[in-house]
């Protein structure tokens, strides 16, 4: 099937703002909303559809390169993003459901989604990388197959709740539903508990899963795992992996750009030098020209992190930072005195010009 249009799909011009967009997508949210329209598998994909065009919209970045490259940008070519995984789009109906549907909240499994917290270095974060992370996940009990009786035993209906698992009851105007609590919500009435889960059904179980973290993955993302939450019968909840990137002892990172600092000695600055200088490419050999004021930055071009959900890399940036010798003997202080005499202000325009207009402040 061919993707149709972002803008097409919410029904907003190129042109719209970001509220338009948002308003666009709450319309659409609360007509196509599963709560609204149960059992229509048509609304249910109109619905992801506005949601995934709204992820991409609703996000400067990405409508960038959604407007340059089309959805291309979001497929193969594109580092690190995986097509149709927009791990944030949970987040985002989250946030707006909030919103939208105030009174019920969207039908939900009853399955949980579990939380995890991955620590990646700086390194790994900009390269991207596979971890095998071992989630303790409450997954049906083998011993009773999930029915948390004890094997040959039966299970009975609630009698409170007649099975249902909720008991209705009289709220204002209208009748409302609350779980039943003589079983807990399970609707179930269990004589003879299983003995290896304790009549629940469930046992935690650790599981080894690889999880690929995308190149450009930034501290603080939240990296969803469709599926790999609890597992219950009527489906399973999710998995929210929650990315923090440590530091680095020389790399700084502003976006998609690499900043380090390097120092240089007084002599390489006035005369020029080639330095050593480490990228995620391995170490380059980066030319200083001679007169190289302290503080000048050199940009090293496409040596940067790859865009996280877009297209290319950023640079590195290198401060070069002019490095003064503290401690000298007493014939270096000689010399430099020497040399200070022979340099003279000439060789120095900002000082001068500095000192001039340092004058003309007080004179006026
Ligand atoms: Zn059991
Ligand atoms: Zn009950």
């Amino acid at each position: 099937m061919s993707k149709r249009d972002y803008y097409v799909i919410l029904e907003v011009s190129r042109a719209a703002s970001a509220d338009e967009i948002k308003q666009a997508y709450r319309a659409l949210a609360m007509k196509y909303h599963p709560d609204r329209n149960p059992d229509d598998p048509a609304a249910e994909d109109s619905f992801k559809e506005a949601s995934e065009a709204y992820a991409v919209l609703c996000d400067a970045d990405k409508r960038q390169q959604y407007d340059r490259y089309g959805h291309s940008a979001f497929e193969n070519g594109g580092p690190g993003f995986e097509p149709g995984d927009f791990g944030a789009v949970s987040d985002i109906l989250e946030g707006l459901f909030g919103e939208v549907f105030s009174g019920g909240r969207r039908k939900r499994r009853s399955a949980r989604d579990l939380t995890y917290d991955l620590e990646i270095s700086f390194i790994e974060a900009a390269l991207g990388v596979e971890k095998r992370i071992d989630v303790n996940r409450p997954a049906r009990c083998a011993t009773c197959e999930g029915s948390g009786a004890k094997p040959g035993t039966p299970v009975h209906k609630c009698n409170v709740c007649q099975g249902r698992a909720q008991v209705k009851y009289q709220r204002g105007l209208f009748a409302a539903a609350r779980p039943c609590h003589a079983c807990r919500g399970t609707g179930k009435k269990i004589p003879m508990p299983c003995e290896d889960c304790k009549g629940s059904g469930t046992r935690m179980r650790a599981e080894s899963m690889s999880v690929k973290i995308p190149a450009g993955v930034k501290d603080g993302a939240v990296r969803t795992v469709r599926g790999a939450g609890e597992a219950s019968a009527d489906g399973n909840g999710d998995l929210h992996i929650n990315v923090k990137v440590t530091n680095h002892m020389l790399f700084e990172r502003d976006g998609a750009d690499i900043l380090i600092s390097v120092p240089i000695s007084f002599p390489q600055a006035v005369l020029g030098a080639s330095v050593d200088v480490p990228t995620l490419d391995g170490q380059v050999l980066m030319k200083v020209p001679p007169g190289t004021q302290s503080g000048k930055v050199f940009r090293l071009r496409g040596k940067g992190i790859p865009v996280y959900g877009g297209y290319g890399k950023g640079d590195q940036l290198v401060t070069v930072v002019v490095e003064v010798p503290q401690e000298i003997s007493r014939r270096q202080r000689k010399l430099i005195s020497e040399l200070a005499q022979e340099i003279g202000d000439e060789s120095h325009p900002q000082q001068a010009s500095f000192i001039k207009k340092l004058r003309g402040l007080f004179d006026s």
